[in-house]
């Protein structure tokens, strides 16, 4: 599986394709923060740590009810390079990496269901 992450505007190579994962432009993806949570921590009402763990929730809460959008990605991920993006500078505190991790973390769960069976 490759997923890599980029800003906004990056320009993808012929084998990528781009996800943009912004609330702004898209408010509706599995793979979106919310409002909330994009504004708390952008107010300091919440730190980077507290962020992680309500996206987390958030996601987590959006695979148990639309898990064919995160299989989708997943499955596009071993055929092209999925390229996560949104706008902020700062990658370690932007959740287009824990977008990433969720990923790799649902891929490695479902390997070892299918080692499994
Ligand atoms: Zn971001």
């Amino acid at each position: 599986m490759r997923i890599k992450t980029a800003r906004i505007n990056y320009k993808p190579n012929s084998d990528e394709v781009v996800v943009d994962i912004t609330v702004k432009n898209r408010p509706l993806h599995i793979l979106s923060p919310d409002w909330e949570i994009v504004n708390a921590f952008r107010d300091g009402k919440i730190t980077w740590p507290e962020y992680e763990k309500r996206y987390y929730l958030l996601v987590g809460e959006r695979y148990f009810y639309r898990p064919a959008e995160f299989e989708d990605i997943v499955k596009l991920a071993k055929q092209q390079t999925v390229v996560l993006t949104c706008f902020c500078t700062d990658e370690k505190h932007c959740h287009r990496q824990l977008a990433k991790h969720f990923l790799q973390t649902i891929d490695a769960i479902n390997t070892i269901f299918y080692l499994k069976s």
